[in-house]
């Protein structure tokens, strides 16, 4: 199947209110432009640089989202055009977000990377370093972010059982959060799902969720 026929056809089975963004990394120009020809308008990147050149040779009504781990020397690169950053998992990448945004004028939307993984090598805050963050001085100063929700990714593990488990536990997690709301932090997106689990992740109440391979085929 052509990449607009896979768009499509995931789009057809996605629930209303639910978002999806085209992981496009490793993956060709004309790829992207094939998806966008298909109505395709938000693309996730996990490298910078990438994303930067994509960026700037595709159309500008395209919304780049940072779906990896950011280095916070970098954030200056992409602070002009970038959408969402999914991956945020400090406080101090989330000062240097606001930083580079403010020398543009902008806002920009950031998603905390939560971790729900077994694995120990996955980025991502735990329950009470979100706290801690959520309720920090220090994050009521910053007016050129805005927390727009939680990101999370579940173990590598055929075991739907302990997929849906991480997956239930971090719609908790976002259910407790979205409690505390600020000017700057206003907990909508629950980001959760990739090729493999989107469907679980939705059942599981993702209300975004991040498709590659499906769309693009095997990396
Ligand atoms: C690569 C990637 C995806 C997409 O993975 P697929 O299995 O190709 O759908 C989603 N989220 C993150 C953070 C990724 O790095």
């Amino acid at each position: 199947m052509s990449i607009a026929e896979n768009l499509l056809s995931i789009k057809k089975t996605l629930p209303n209110g639910v978002t999806l963004v085209a992981v496009s990394k490793t993956k060709p120009m004309s790829d992207l432009q094939e998806a966008y020809d298909a109505g395709q308008r938000i693309f996730g990147e996990n490298k910078i640089q990438e994303m930067s050149e994509k960026q700037a040779l595709l159309p500008k009504d395209i919304e780049w989202h940072m779906i990896g781990h950011v280095q916070t020397n970098k954030v200056r690169q992409m602070a002009e055009y970038v959408s969402m950053i999914h991956g945020v998992d400090s406080l101090k990448l989330l000062e240097e977000i606001d930083k580079q945004a403010a020398k543009h004028d902008r806002v920009i939307d950031c998603l905390l990377q939560m971790h729900i993984a077994e694995e120990e090598t996955k980025f991502g805050l735990d329950v009470s370093e979100l706290m801690a963050l959520l309720s920090s001085e220090k994050l009521t100063t910053l007016s050129h972010i805005c927390i727009k929700g939680l990101m999370g990714m579940a173990t590598f593990t055929e075991d739907k059982i302990q997929i849906e488990k991480e997956f239930k536990h971090l719609k908790n997690i976002f259910d407790t959060a979205k409690s505390s709301t600020t000017s700057n932090c206003q907990m909508a997106i629950l980001s959760m799902g990739m090729s493999g689990d989107y469907e679980l992740a939705i059942a599981c109440g993702s209300n975004m969720v991040r498709i590659g391979s499906s769309i693009f085929g095997t990396r």
